[in-house]
């Protein structure tokens, strides 16, 4: 059997770059990876734009990137290819950005990364099982293109997302909201081309957004189309000519954690994607012309399990913007909350949806403790990605894309530390990974 270093479990936003991060800092790398290309959400959802990274300094009022390390060197490096597109979400200077990035050149990018920093990737491969004992993982079991196959290794990260890998060791998880145990809905992305682009942003995007929604709303009401999931349309710019991106689709229900509950996700997303369609093309302005360009391959997952780790990084943190002597990575992103049960937003004001109510937006930027990517009682396992321990509102935060990046950047970084001291990536205390991680301790440049 051969044995690694380290093992990273899933290559969304997080597991690639624990694994990038891990290898540059010596190790010996194995990524497992179910599709056949990095990504996750990112590519395989078609989730658009990076988020997490926004930041507006209270005390210089002037806004900026929050996340530098590997996060800051994928948008520059995608950025060198035209790939990203940084938009303002209206026409007034003072509206906060966001980055807009095509994910077919960060597939690429990714390739190129993980070849450069020596990772080996096992793409078309999945996790079925792990073989652990006394808080010690031994050895994952994977599904492969040439069979089953046992891999061994030091240590391991968990970025499957839904706690996979933890879950498999018998590491507690949480599923959805301590009350109820709900989940934040899923959504299957979509992007349509042929647009009048030009004509659709002229008064900014806010109020490119708000005539659909107002045309959408008048069309239920008059029974012109039967959409009652989501009540926004979620439309975003892309960076290729005549292309918009859209998150507008819904569904409620039981967490996206078997085969046949993510069957009948699939199907219904595509269902609603193709009524959305056809309507915008039917009825909109600017839509005349236009076509369905892409339908995500996987529908978006938001949420599911949530490890039980040392620490559960709480909402009072997030709003207070909690600092740790073992914060590892940063952000100042809102807890973005899908109704699981309806077709608004929990955080919106009802008044107006873009609008945060009070106990939405943290006041200053809040860290993560590497403490909550630490499973209780598991001594050589990680978990990096959407699944850290948080509750269900701190989890709606910490979840996007940058904040990922961030996260598994750290991971990564500490199982470098492991292999330097010889010891479990459990044991490795998150202030020296701090430590490790430069750009925390800089003070804001803009
Ligand atoms: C509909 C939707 C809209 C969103 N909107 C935004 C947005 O606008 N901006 C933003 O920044 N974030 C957004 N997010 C959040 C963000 O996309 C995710 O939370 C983020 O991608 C999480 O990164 P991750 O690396 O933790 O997990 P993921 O991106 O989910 O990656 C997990 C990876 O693990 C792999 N995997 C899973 N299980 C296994 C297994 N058993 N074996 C092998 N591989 C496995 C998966 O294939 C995947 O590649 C959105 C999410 C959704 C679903």
């Amino acid at each position: 059997m051969k044995r690694y270093e380290l093992v990273v479990v899933g290559a969304g936003p997080a597991g690639t770059a624990a694994a990038i991060a891990a290898a540059r800092s010596g190790c010996n790398v194995l990524l497992i990876e179910k599709h056949g290309y990095c990504g996750g959400m990112a590519t395989a959802g078609m989730v658009n734009p990076f988020l997490g990274n926004y930041y507006r300094n209270p005390e210089t009022g002037k806004d900026g990137s929050l996340i530098g390390g590997l996060c800051g060197e994928i948008l520059a490096r995608l950025t060198g290819r035209d790939a990203v597109l940084r938009f303002r979400y209206s026409n007034d200077e003072d509206s906060p950005f966001s980055d807009a990035f095509d994910d077919a050149w960060l597939r690429m990018l990714y390739d190129e990364i993980l070849a450069q920093a020596g990772v080996q990737v096992l793409y078309h491969s999945q996790l079925v099982e792990a073989r652990c004992a006394g808080g010690h993982v031994e050895s994952v079991r994977v599904v492969t293109k040439g069979g089953i196959r046992e891999i061994a290794a030091q240590s391991f990260i968990d970025s499957t997302g839904d706690a996979d890998l933890a879950d498999a060791c018998g590491a507690g998880c949480d599923v959805g909201r301590d009350e109820d145990g709900l989940c934040q809905p899923c959504s299957t992305m979509f992007r349509i081309g042929g647009v009048d682009t030009r004509e659709f942003l002229r008064h900014g995007l806010r109020a490119g957004r708000k005539q659909v929604n107002d045309l959408l709303r008048e069309d239920r009401e008059e029974g012109n189309i039967e959409f009652p999931y989501k009540d926004t349309v979620g439309i975003y710019p892309f960076p290729r000519p005549g292309v918009l991106h859209f998150n507008a689709t819904r569904m409620c229900g039981a967490p996206a954690l078997t085969g046949e509950r993510v069957s009948e996700l699939e199907t219904e997303g595509r269902r609603q994607v193709r009524a959305l369609c056809e309507w915008l093309i039917g009825n909109v302005p600017c839509f005349g012309s236009a076509f369905l360009d892409s339908i995500a391959p996987q529908v978006g997952v938001r949420e599911t399990r949530r490890v039980r780790g040392r620490c559960r990084l709480s909402r009072e943190e997030i709003l207070d913007g909690a600092r740790f002597e073992d914060g590892i990575a940063r952000s100042a992103y809102f807890i973005d909350v899908h109704d699981p049960k309806g077709a608004g937003s929990v955080h919106a004001k009802p008044e107006d949806p873009r609008v945060l109510r009070d106990g939405f937006k943290p006041k200053r930027y809040y860290e993560i403790p590497f403490r909550s990517l630490q499973p209780e009682g598991m001594d050589n396992l990680l978990v990096a990605c959407r699944a850290i321990s948080t509750d269900h509102y701190a989890h709606a935060a910490t979840r996007v894309m940058a904040t990922m990046t961030a996260v598994g950047e750290a991971a990564g970084t500490a199982a470098g530390l492991g292999k330097e001291r010889n010891v479990p990536v459990g044991a490795i205390n998150g202030r020296d990974v701090r430590e490790r991680i430069a750009y925390l301790d800089l003070p804001l440049f803009f």
